[in-house]
This record gives C-alpha cells, structure tokens and sequence, in this order.
C-alpha cells in the first residue's frame, strides 16, 4: 500500500484533515470530483476557535493576512425600499482579546480563496495536489485495508482507478457517498423554503466594502411573507464583490438560480433598488435547508467528516468549523492508530465527542434559521449571534477518553456547545491559552505563551508541582518517559514566585512570570496539578493524583 489515507473531497474539511495528517507524517491522497476547485465565498465566517487551531496548524499568519475581521452590524431596508435610512441592528458584539483567549473575534475569508490557501500550504511543504477530475464511485472495506474505486476523467474519457489504502475518509460534502455506502443513517429534516446564493459584483459606489456596517437587508414592512434579500460584502481587495440571499415563499427561485438577468431583475423588484447596478456574477446555486447529522461518523476504516457528516441551515457561521473541528477531533486518533501506537477502539470515540457537539450545533443553528428566516407574519427577528458560535465552549466532559479527578460529579448535566466556557477549567475543555511564561535558552530569557508550546502532533503535559515540590514532579516526569516521547512533551509550570532551577527531567521549565497560566487553568500555587493536552488542543485529562492518573488516562491512549 503506497497510501495510508485517501480523503475524498477537498473543501475544508477533507484539506484541514490532509493538513493535520501529513503534519503526523501519514501519505495522503486528495481527490476531488470537480474539474476546477469552487469559486463561491460560501463559508466565509471564520471563528475564534478556528482561528486558535490555525494556529496550532501553523497557517494562522496567512489567514489573518489575507482576511478581514467579519461584519459586526446588519443594515435593515424595507422591502420595496421607501428611501429612509436602514436601520442599524448588531449582528455580534466585538469583545476584546484577553490572555487566555488571544483571538476573540471571527474573521471574515472567502471559502474559495481560504481552500486555496490549504491547497497551497499543502503542496508547498508535502508536494501533494489535490487529484482534480477523480470521483469516488464505490469502496469494499477489509479487516486491514479498504480497497476505493473512483473515476478519473482523462481529456474526456472516464477511467476507472482502483486504489488501495489503510484508510478512507468521505469529506465529501452534503451528498456524500461514503456516508451512502456506510449505510449512515442520516437523520433530520428539510423544511420547506428555497433560496437562491451566490456571488456577484456590484457597480459603482451604492453598496460598498464596508466590515462595520456593509451588510444590508431587506424585508418586507411587517415580514408579511418570509421573503429576504442579503448583501453582505466579501471584503476582497479592488473588489466590489458581495455574497446574495434571496429567498423567500414567492420567489421562483428554480427560474433565478439559472440566469444573472432574472436575478438582477428579481433583486430590483423585491427591494426597489433600481440605483444598484451589478457587474460580473462569479456563482449562482440553489440552497434548500436540510438539517440532517449521521448517527455515527464512521466504520471500521471508513469515516465521515463535514457536510458528509452533518448539514445544517448557514445561520450563525457554524458549518465550515464544525467541519474543521471535526478534522481536528479525528487527525491525532487516527495517526496514533494508523503508528500502531494507539488502540482502534479510540477511533470510537471521535464519533461519541462529535456527536453531541454536533447535535447541538444543529439545535441552535436552527433556531436561528426559524427566527431569523422562517419566521411567521411579523414574527421575524433581527440577525443576532450569541457568544457560544465563537466556539470556545464546545467540550467533550465527560467523554470516554476524558478523565478529571478534580471535577468528579458524573451527574452534573452538560452543554456540549457551551459547559466549557462556564468560567471553571475541566478535562474536555479548550486548553486555554497563557502568555508571558519565561525560560533560560543558552542564558538568554526568552518569552512564550502555551499557544506556541501546543502541537498538533503530540500531547502536552502541564506540571504545575504546587507545593508539592520535587518528589511531585519526579514521579510525574518518569511516569511520563515511559509513553512514545515523539507524542507527548512535558513542561515544568513554575510559580512567578519560584527560584527553582530548569527541572532536568522535563522537556521545558517556564517560569509563569505574570501568573497566567496559573490564573487560567484555576490552579493555586499549593495544589500539585497536571494538565494533559491533547493534540487538538483539548484538556484530555486534569490530574491531582500524580503517577496514578497519568496511567489511568495514558492506558486509553497509548497500547
Ligand atoms: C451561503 C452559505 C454561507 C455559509 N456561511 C458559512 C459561514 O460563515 N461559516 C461556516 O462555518 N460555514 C458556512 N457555510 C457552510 C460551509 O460552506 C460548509 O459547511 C462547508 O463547505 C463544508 O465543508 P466540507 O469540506 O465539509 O464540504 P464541501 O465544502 O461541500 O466539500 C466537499 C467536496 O467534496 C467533493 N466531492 C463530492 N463528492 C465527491 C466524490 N464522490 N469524490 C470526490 N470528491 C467529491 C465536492 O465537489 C466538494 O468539493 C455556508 C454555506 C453557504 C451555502
């Protein structure tokens, strides 16, 4: 086998997975139906906790450089429009950066130009292109390998390719076939409504590039009819390019999708803005609503990640993370497996920490379907979004793979969108971030912050030793020696107070100059603490009890 993995599909989802494995040393093969990669924005609201994982991938520079920050107020037009100023509605409220939360805000990149990004990050540092043209029709699955048939097209004839791999992930969007051919059940429902999305130009100065206030809406005086339009500006630089809406009851959505003219012409009808004059239109689709997730995202050596696994209404920016997220979960599992390193039974559990997540992504995206579109007569709402779609309170507590030997109560309910962002730091949260730790490098100081010391390729321990002085760490560290040392790395967490030398038996002794990493991970300077960090920058475990604990969660991971 030439191939560890074959990712069928190269939107985020199936790339961010390529990413992450190639960086844990796995072959990668990416095949892509398509014969040119999609031009649409779709998908272009990045959040927070995307960001933070970008980071950890290492691609976080070249996002924010090429992004804007996403729009922050909704403009409101009566639909025809009566010439009165719009009336400005908050979409979110910006929040300031903070020591254990460096990005705070979401950032706003076209999905298009966010998936060259990947493409281009992947190619330059693994030499592998995404295999435009090449469809997966169909796989048979064996005990140790899977065996994928697909259909590359070659000037224009079709020629069957048969490939065999370890492993085969459908990060094939919403009709996903290996979901199909899995036998996932994919439960949910499609309310009635159809819209039409797409991208187009606008000419002349009317709507402008605006990320404050450049997002317009039109509705009708008393939301009469769920009818909607919705410009919202793609922030490309030297373009006047914007992201469309239309939807609504009487819409002949089948009839616009297919023709910019009827488009244009239905845009000045439903809101009598016959001023705004439209350039180029770069894509059109049709959008009909499926709320839908698989009841499970995977089998044997066949997983789901994405759309394939979960779609949902675009309400609240969730999807294309969600999708992203889910790589993160699966990438470090199935590279520990796929090493011989971990057992197969963790693969489990990249289904039993998505799913909650998940299902509760799709209860709130919903809701905010209904009431920012579906709305009865006069019941419709303005654009609002909560603080928990910046992601940061997504968790896994009480999972399979989680241990908390300080948080112990198994009956304590749980949020799967929100419970890690309720002020307390347990095993299944975000690992947050800490800044102004110091270490001695060839007696030179030199600062950092745990956002540069995570990976995505090992787990992080983080000894805080309390009072409990050298013995503590001792038994901590050597326990630790005993696990694949090119998985998992151990920093000494000194109290700002300390004047202990750099600890010999750990990988990296930081002094907590300014008491962040104390005050954010709620530790005191008494209590021995241990921290482990998984590779997708989740808390795997909180330990108290030292060698014991560290055992009981390693036994989980590592054979
Ligand atoms: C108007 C709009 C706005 C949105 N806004 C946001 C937002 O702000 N934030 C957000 O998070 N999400 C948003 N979304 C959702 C987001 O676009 C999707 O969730 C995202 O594209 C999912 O990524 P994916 O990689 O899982 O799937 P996709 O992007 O659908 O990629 C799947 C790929 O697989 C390919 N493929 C399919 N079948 C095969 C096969 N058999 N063989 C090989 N290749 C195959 C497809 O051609 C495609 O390229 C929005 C969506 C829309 C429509």
């Amino acid at each position: 086998m030439s191939t560890d993995v074959l990712i069928a599909g190269a939107g985020p989802s199936g790339l961010s997975l390529a990413l992450l494995l190639l960086r844990n040393g796995l072959s990668v093969r990416i095949i892509e139906k398509q014969s040119q990669f999609h031009p649409g924005e779709r998908g272009a609201g990045i959040q927070p906790r995307t960001l933070e994982l970008y980071k950890f991938l290492g691609i976080l520079p070249s996002i924010v450089a090429i992004s804007s920050p996403a729009p922050r107020n909704m403009r409101y037009f009566v639909a025809p429009d009566d010439g009165k100023p719009p009336r400005i509605s908050t979409l979110v409220q910006p929040m300031d950066d903070t020591p254990d939360r460096p990005m705070m805000n979401a950032r706003l990149l076209g999905q298009n130009i966010h998936e060259q990004l990947l493409r281009e990050h992947i190619l330059a540092n693994y030499g592998v292109q995404v295999e435009l043209d090449t469809e997966l029709r169909s796989f048979e699955q064996h005990s140790d390998h899977v065996v994928v048939h697909a259909v590359k097209t070659v000037g224009s004839k079709p020629v069957e390719v048969t490939v065999t791999v370890n492993w085969l992930i459908g990060a094939d969007g919403a009709r996903s076939i290996v979901r199909k051919q899995l036998g996932l059940s994919f439960l949910g429902e499609s309310p009635q409504m159809e819209a039409v999305t797409g991208d187009i130009h606008v000419v002349g100065d009317t709507l402008k590039q605006d990320p404050i206030n450049g997002w317009s809406i039109w509705t009708q005086p008393d939301n009469a009819t769920p009818l909607i339009v919705s410009m919202r500006p793609c922030m490309v630089p030297g373009e006047n390019l914007f992201q469309f809406f239309m939807g609504g009851e009487k819409l002949d959505t089948l009839k616009i999708s297919g023709n910019r003219e009827e488009l244009v012409k239905a845009f000045h009808e439903i809101t009598g803005r016959k001023d705004i004059a439209f350039g180029k239109l770069v894509w059109m689709g049709l959008w009909r609503p499926n709320i839908r997730m698989v009841d499970n995202f995977g089998k044997g050596r066949v997983f789901v990640a994405g759309d394939a696994a979960h779609v949902h209404s675009p309400t609240g920016g969730q999807g294309m993370n969600s999708g992203v997220q889910d790589s993160f979960n699966l990438a470090w599992k199935l590279a520990l497996v796929h090493k011989g390193l971990a057992p197969q039974s963790i693969l489990e559990t990249y289904s039993g920490e998505r799913t909650p997540v998940i299902a509760s992504m799709l209860n709130m995206t919903t809701e905010l379907f209904r009431k920012e579109f579906g709305a009865k007569a006069g019941q419709r709402q303005d654009f609002h979004r909560g603080h928990e779609l910046r992601q940061f309170g997504i968790n896994y507590r009480g999972g399979s793979l989680i241990l908390d030997e300080k948080y112990t109560d198994k009956n304590e309910p749980v949020d799967p969108y929100r419970s890690g962002d309720d002020g307390t730091v347990r095993a299944g949260d975000r690992a947050p971030d800490a800044p102004s730790l110091t270490y001695l490098d060839a007696d030179e100081t030199v600062v950092t912050c745990l956002f540069d010391v995570f990976t995505t390729v090992k787990h992080t321990a983080l000894i805080f030793p309390g009072s409990a002085g050298e013995n503590f760490v001792a038994e901590v560290s050597k326990t630790l020696r005993e696990y694949p040392s090119n998985f998992l790395k151990s920093i000494l967490v000194l109290p700002r107070s300390s004047t202990k030398l750099p600890s010999p038996l750990t990988d990296m002794t930081v002094v907590d100059t300014e008491g962040y990493a104390h005050m954010n991970y709620a530790v005191t300077e008494d209590r021995p603490t241990v921290f482990v960090v998984r590779p997708d920058s989740y808390i795997g475990a909180l330990i108290t009890s030292g060698e014991l604990g560290l055992r009981r969660y390693f036994s989980s991971v590592f054979l």
